[in-house]
């Protein structure tokens, strides 16, 4: 009998576990079928998303659709719903209204941006979560700037080019060093009526370093790069309020107040749960499967540990999520076969990020131990190894050429009418 394997979330942890079953199953002639829950139609490769943003990149490079993807593969069906209820009793979800059985079931349902139930700051502030989000800030920053072009007066075009960054975390250093290399690189080559120094892009981190998980050599290197890109860095900064022109913010003791134009909050995240699931969070064991149910699994940002056990070191990232993805795979087809699963183990190959254009520092972990590296052969490096990890052949060499081209050309720039 065919067994059914419902993945929920097509996301970085989703489609991996979905690549691996598809690898075990023509390796071991397995009877199995995945369908995949998932509201949108494509794969979004989150860690460019930044690049779309400030025009360094366009959206059809960084997102992949799963008629491509799964094209002449019968057995895994796409199901572009969003999975509104799960009963682990039957082995039943509900998708679209319409009710899906399963044998086994895998939750990779990401997470969503964390406002610490703060009203003011959510609705007085755009975030970076997927395409539309980068889509949005683009056009807020083009808006910017033709606002800023109206007026002749210095402090008028400063005002309109106030941008802020919440959250000294990889998104909001990749994202305030592209947002000002962006703004410089419009106004030199399409905005010459605006003042060089009218842009402020400010980065605000409630933690006194940033990049709290990197070592003190990255967080160190990480703000003499935004420095240089001209982001002022502002460290054990704890913003409390945000309106549609200004943030408010606590440090060492003192209520500041700046004039922004554009808000962009980027500091936490918090599981994506299917509301009205059994347990209220998914609660996982050391081989990924729900503490309440051997036949259901949780992986990437919406799995939550046991603060005791060794998972807890598990980071929101792309690449935990990819191999807790392929291990779950693997777990699934071991309990399919009748054998014992094993515990997850997350093996971290380092750290990535770009600080703008042309640049970006890295630690890599090496069989010789870490390596530091960080100017334009780590950045060319970054883009590399992202670039593998598209999943589809053909946009790997389209992206290719594309990175190549933009090498020379740097960023695209919309022409005004
Ligand atoms: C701007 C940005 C930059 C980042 N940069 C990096 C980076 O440089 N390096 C790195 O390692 N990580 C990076 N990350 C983090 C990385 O993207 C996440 O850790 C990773 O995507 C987590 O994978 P996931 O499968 O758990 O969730 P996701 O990849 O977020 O996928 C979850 C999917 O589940 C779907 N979903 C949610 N609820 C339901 C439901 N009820 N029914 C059906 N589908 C549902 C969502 O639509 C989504 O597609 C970045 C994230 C962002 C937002």
């Amino acid at each position: 009998m065919t067994l059914t394997i419902a993945v929920v979330g097509g996301g970085f942890g989703g489609t991996y576990a979905i690549k691996e079953l598809d690898r075990l199953r023509s390796a071991m002639k397995l009877d199995i079928q995945v369908l995949l829950f998932e509201p949108r139609p494509h794969f979004v490769f989150t860690p460019l998303l930044h690049e779309v943003a400030t025009a360094g990149l366009e959206i059809e490079q960084v997102i992949i659709p799963f008629t491509k993807l799964y094209d002449g593969k019968p057995w895994i069906r796409c199901v572009q719903r969003l999975v509104t209820k799960v009963s682990t009793s039957k082995h039943t979800l509900v998708a679209g209204g319409k009710v899906y059985a399963y044998d086994y079931l895998l939750l990779a349902t990401g997470s969503v941006t964390n406002y610490y139930g703060n009203k003011k700051i959510s609705k007085n502030t755009v975030t970076l979560k997927n395409e539309q989000d980068a889509e949005h800030i683009r056009l807020r920053l083009e808006q910017a700037l033709l606002n800023a072009a109206k007026t002749r007066d210095p402090a008028k075009q400063g005002a309109a080019l106030s941008i802020a960054v919440v959250g000294g975390g990889p998104t909001g250093v990749e994202l305030s060093a592209e947002i000002s290399q962006f703004l410089q690189h419009r106004i030199k080559k399409q905005y010459r009526m605006i003042n060089r120094k009218a842009p402020t892009v400010q980065l605000f981190q409630g933690a006194p370093v940033l990049l709290p998980y990197a070592s003190p050599r990255l967080q160190d290197a990480a703000r003499k790069a935004l420095s240089k890109r001209g982001v002022d860095v502002i460290l054990s900064a704890k913003v409390s309020t945000v309106t549609p022109s200004s943030i408010t913010y606590e440090r060492g003791g003192e209520q500041n107040k700046d004039d922004t134009t554009l808000t962009i909050w980027v500091a936490g995240i918090t599981p994506h749960l299917i509301k009205g699931f059994r347990e209220n969070y998914y609660l996982v064991k050391e081989d990924l499967s729900l503490v309440h149910d051997d036949d259901c699994f949780a992986i990437g940002d919406a799995a939550c540990y046991d603060r005791s056990c060794m998972l807890a070191q598990t980071p929101a990232l792309a690449q935990a999520a990819v191999q807790q993805g392929t291990h779950v795979a693997r777990n699934i087809v071991r309990r399919v076969n009748g054998r014992a699963t094993e515990p997850f183990l997350y093996r971290s190959k380092g750290f990535l990020l770009s600080v703008g254009q042309r640049y970006a520092l890295g630690e890599l972990e090496t069989p010789f131990g870490t390596i530091f590296l960080k100017g334009f052969f780590m950045w060319w490096l970054w883009r590399t190894i992202y670039l593998s990890k598209f999943h589809d052949a053909k946009q790997r060499v389209k992206n290719a050429a594309s990175f190549t081209t933009k090498l020379f050309t740097k960023r695209s720039i919309i022409k005004r009418k």
